[in-house]
């Protein structure tokens, strides 16, 4: 079977979750379906290829899950993005803005050895936000940002935008 199809087909809209007005991109689906979930991470580091990236960052909490085995099969290490009050030792922290209030997310300051190249991965791009303070982390931790990895880009919200020059890859667009 033809592996985007499946990929799509294991994606599940759940109108009005968490809140009235938004779709949810369910991803359990997809985790439970094991072509489909190693389909997903050997896309990833096919694009990016073995040996070209030195640390995966996944970021709180779908991400970490899509992260880690990214990071195995990449012989990368994995650095948790966490939402803030979760790490226990001294982090960098960036907040941004949500539709409604603010976010703010840390990284350990001793995440990353000197010049680092450095994958971020998560389950969606939506508006960016969070993308781009993970970007920031990454670059005040001493990383050297490679490139983006998402599952799911929802391009109607142009995150893509306020990420500059960085690689954006995507394996489903919405
Ligand atoms: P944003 O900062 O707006 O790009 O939002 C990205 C973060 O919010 C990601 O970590 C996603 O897990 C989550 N997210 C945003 N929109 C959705 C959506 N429609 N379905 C699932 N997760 C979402």
């Amino acid at each position: 079977m033809d592996l985007d199809k499946l990929i799509r087909e294991r994606i599940r809209d759940v109108d009005d979750y968490p809140k009235p007005g938004v779709v949810f991109k369910d991803i359990t689906p997809l985790l439970a379906d094991h072509v489909a979930f190693a389909g997903v991470v050997d896309t990833i580091v096919n694009h990016h290829g073995r040996g070209t990236i030195d640390k995966i960052v996944g970021i709180e909490a779908r991400g970490f899950i899509i992260a880690a085995p990214v990071a195995y099969h990449f012989g990368a290490g994995f650095v948790p993005v966490r939402k803030k009050g979760k790490l226990p030792s001294r982090t960098h922290e960036e907040t941004y803005d949500l539709e409604y209030g603010t976010e703010t997310i840390e990284m350990h300051v001793d995440a990353f050895g000197p010049g680092d190249r450095v994958l971020i991965v998560d389950d969606v791009l939506a508006t960016g936000g969070t993308a781009k303070a993970a970007v920031d982390l990454v670059r005040r931790g001493g990383g050297e940002v490679a490139g983006i990895s998402v599952l799911i880009e929802l391009s109607f919200l142009r995150g893509r935008e306020q990420l500059g020059n960085v690689d954006v890859h995507s394996l489903v667009t919405v």
